[in-house]
């Protein structure tokens, strides 16, 4: 939370309480938000008092309230789906909040809880999905490629190759693996699953140039290089 932020709590009836957070901006209204996620803000400038702002808030209760309810709704029609201001998603076993800016340059950046898209026409959805899938897909291909690279090392022993990538959006499988191409592939739609249960896939594959087929054997080359394989499999989502 930034300095300009504080959280302030009013009592309404009953027992229920309103949480919003007061952000200072330099701006002449004073405003009111209630975001996808159930949080509520008000943006107001330096010089109106937190008193004022809480009268503000308690005036668009009503307001307030059917907002939450709808936004709680949504929430749970729309999880994983919208790419729009404040749609969530998962992301190597996190949820990541989208943020939609305007501004003149095309641009996209993954934070730690946060994706900001920056686009001029902010409305624009068949584009605001674009840039978004365009940049996901980028830092899907960076992360697989970089686990490949810590995780290859593990198999030394077994003196396989180091395969090509193929990044493909599968509906049912993680990966596989064309040993005769020395090629794995890699499903882009499992991002959204612990970096540590990809990583089971990524080991999985490689396997499969000591071992084509499933077998005992198999496993036993799998569990060698990572023991804790059957509980990271477990975290594994396709979106
Ligand atoms: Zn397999």
């Amino acid at each position: 939370m930034k300095m300009s932020e504080t959280v302030r709590e009013l009592s309404l009836s009953g027992e229920s309480v309103l949480r919003y957070t007061l952000i200072r901006k330099r701006i002449k209204n004073m405003y009111l938000r209630v975001k996808p996620d159930g949080t509520v803000e008000v943006t107001a400038n330096a010089l109106i008092l937190p008193e004022t702002a809480d009268a503000f808030v308690r005036s668009k209760t009503p307001f307030i309230l059917k907002r939450l309810k709808d936004a709680e709704k949504s929430r749970i029609e729309t999880e994983d789906s919208g790419i729009s201001d404040g749609g969530c998603f998962y992301f190597l076993g996190e949820k990541k909040t989208i943020r939609v800016e305007k501004d003149a340059r095309e641009q996209v950046f993954f934070g730690d809880s946060e994706v900001l898209i920056r686009m001029p026409d902010p409305a624009d959805e068949k584009r605001r999905t674009l840039l978004f899938e365009r940049a996901l897909l980028r830092r899907i291909k960076e992360i697989y490629l970089q686990m490949l690279a810590e995780i290859h090392p593990m198999f030394r022993r077994f003196n396989i190759p180091y395969p090509t990538v193929r990044f493909r959006a599968m509906k049912s499988r993680y990966g596989s693996c064309t040993m005769a191409r020395k090629t794995i592939t890699l499903n882009t739609r499992m991002i959204g699953s612990p970096a540590e249960s990809i990583e089971y896939v990524v080991a999985h594959e490689l396997a499969h140039f000591v071992v084509a087929d499933h077998s005992t054997r198999f496993y036993q080359v799998v569990e060698s290089v990572m023991p804790d394989w059957r509980a990271r499999k477990k975290g594994l989502k396709i979106r």
